[in-house]
């Protein structure tokens, strides 16, 4: 990243940083210890609470379709999409959408993905280098001046750098482009085992949009399931509350089943305003072998604005969409040992402030250093680091 985009993004985070006397009170306290209970016990069960999952979406009148690993979860997809009447599809923010490269996937296949969050649009208007930095605040890198330049040669428009112009420019665009479309494809924030139930939070009201098409595909980790609606509903408001300060987005969005009505003569008719098909695509891809801690986080992003390395040289480290230290565990189970390294293994300082900072405590240092020794017996660290062993074992002292 550039000197001034991480400067951008510093000033951005120093908001979010802002908002610690909500973060350190008692209520929140509890809710932490809660989730971390939830978290730890759902990682722990994750087979049997998808065994639950799948039995209670299928009671609901949902799909499911269970993919171990990208390429899978892309076909499945694909097998849905293939004969929609529109080639523009509707997408709402998505670790787990980026993590199978749908975007470009699709667009192999002649489709549309159209970004409906402001934030991830304009990274998709701007083509390069669009990677995003924070899960809550993809855009937070780049200044106003930026952004108009970006919608203005993208879109050939003429745009002042307001921002509710900007907002009013790309709102406008992004209806227009999904107007006639059927197809809408989100990721999940929590799933909810008995209820069968998909629990999404967001602000800009995009993902009643995307929720609203003909079909709705949703596609989630596995990590992603927790026992009860109640547990699901306390990550959100965490998660909530460490991304933002506040302790309810503007929109919680609970889809348990396709849009419904019986009110002629109690016959029961799908697709009265919302969709008339939801698919859930359960992910594994890796997560069956990670480190369980790994799989505890909710996607607040806290981590990452405190971490040193992270503010240094920003969405370098990290993994695809998944940023920071976890991001870089995550890639092992993810992908490879060789993108493991790649995405910044060696770059943490082990400092801890990510754990300390993180709301449900995950000993990130801890795995990363023996992701670390892993790495090593692979083949894969710091040129350097081989020399200094070298120098220490043919002349007993590193220099
Ligand atoms: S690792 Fe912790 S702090 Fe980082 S995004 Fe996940 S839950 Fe939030």
């Amino acid at each position: 990243m550039k000197e001034e985009e991480l400067e951008t993004m510093r000033k951005s985070f120093d908001t979010v940083k802002n908002r610690s006397s909500k973060l350190e009170s008692p209520k929140i306290d509890r809710l932490e210890k809660r989730v971390k209970k939830i978290a730890e016990n759902s990682i722990n069960n994750m087979d049997s609470l998808r065994e639950i999952a799948i039995d209670s979406f299928k009671r609901n009148g949902i799909d499911v379709f269970c993919a171990n690993d990208a390429e899978e979860c892309q076909n499945i997809i694909y097998d849905l999409v293939k004969y929609s009447n529109s080639k523009a599809i509707a997408k709402a923010k998505s670790n787990t959408l980026g993590e199978i490269n749908l975007k470009p996937f699709l667009a192999d296949k002649g489709f549309d993905v159209v970004e409906t969050d402001l934030g991830d649009r304009i990274l998709q208007l701007k083509k390069t280098d669009n990677k995003p930095v924070h899960p809550t605040g993809p855009a937070s890198h780049l200044n106003v001046g930026e952004i108009t330049d970006i919608v203005n040669e993208s879109m050939d428009v003429d745009v002042d750098p307001i921002p509710r112009e900007i907002m009013e420019v790309v709102r406008k665009d992004v209806l227009d482009r999904i107007e006639n479309c059927t197809v809408g494809i989100s990721g999940a924030n929590v799933i909810a085992a008995e209820e069968g139930a998909v629990l999404l939070v967001h602000n800009e009201g995009n993902i009643s949009l995307v929720s609203l098409k003909d079909l709705h595909i949703i596609v989630a980790g596995i990590d992603k399931i927790v026992p009860s609606l109640e547990d699901a509903i306390s990550i959100a408001k965490l998660e909530t509350v460490y991304a933002t300060g506040n302790y309810l987005t503007s929109y919680v969005n609970i889809i348990s089943g396709p849009s419904k009505t019986a009110d002629i003569e109690k016959k029961l008719l799908k697709n009265m305003y919302g969709a008339e098909r939801v698919v859930v695509i359960l992910l594994d891809n890796g997560r069956s072998e990670a480190e369980s801690e790994c799989l505890w986080c909710i996607g607040c992003g806290n981590c990452i604005v405190h971490c040193p390395v992270y503010n240094a040289v920003g969405n370098e480290f990290g993994y695809n969409n998944y940023l920071g230290g976890r991001g870089v565990a995550m890639s092992k189970f993810i992908t490879d040992d060789e993108t493991c390294y790649d995405s910044g293994l060696f770059m943490c300082t082990l400092c801890g402030l990510c754990t300390l900072n993180c709301p449900v405590s995950i000993p990130t240092n801890e795995i990363i250093e023996n992701l670390r020794k892993l790495s090593n017996s692979q083949g894969f660290y710091p040129k350097v680091h081989g020399k200094i062993r070298k120098n220490i074992s043919n002349h007993d002292s590193p220099y």
